[in-house]
């Protein structure tokens, strides 16, 4: 885990993203050159964090909000949503744990073990617990 590459915008633990060797995330703005998340140049809940001055959907309202990845992908709204609630230093503190663990994020591709969900509350659960 890289620690350091913290949780992204949209929810999503860039710190634990097997994309993370080379890409830096989407929250050093205007620094393209630097590989950002695949995703940033069209990526609405990045755009609409910017403009709500927010460091991330964490700071408004994602277990609500339908917007870019929220509209299909229950993973990044839990995230979010688990930081909303109990802060990203926590959040953190459980990735890492749940790691140690043997939870892993990015198994095959871009889906792990907690791709597995279809309930928001369920895997807010399971990230606190890491116990299903
Ligand atoms: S660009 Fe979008 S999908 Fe990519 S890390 Fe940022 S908020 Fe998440
Ligand atoms: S939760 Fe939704 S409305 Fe709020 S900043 Fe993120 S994308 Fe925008």
């Amino acid at each position: 885990m890289k620690r350091e590459l913290g949780i992204a915008r949209c929810g999503l633990a860039c710190c634990l993203c097997s994309e993370n060797a080379v890409c830096r995330g989407c929250r050093r703005d205007g620094f393209l050159e630097l590989s950002w998340c695949a995703d940033a140049g069209w990526c609405e809940n990045r755009r609409c964090g910017i403009e709500k001055n927010l460091n991330g959907c964490f700071e408004c309202v994602p277990a609500a909000c339908r917007k870019g990845l929220y509209a299909e992908k229950i993973k990044p709204q839990a995230f979010a949503e688990f930081a909303r609630r109990y802060g990203t230093e926590e959040l953190l503190d459980c990735l890492e744990r749940n790691e140690q663990a043997g939870i892993v994020y990015h198994r095959e591709g871009i889906q792990g073990d907690y791709d597995d969900f279809d309930d928001l509350e369920e895997l807010i659960r399971f990230i606190r617990m890491g116990k299903r």
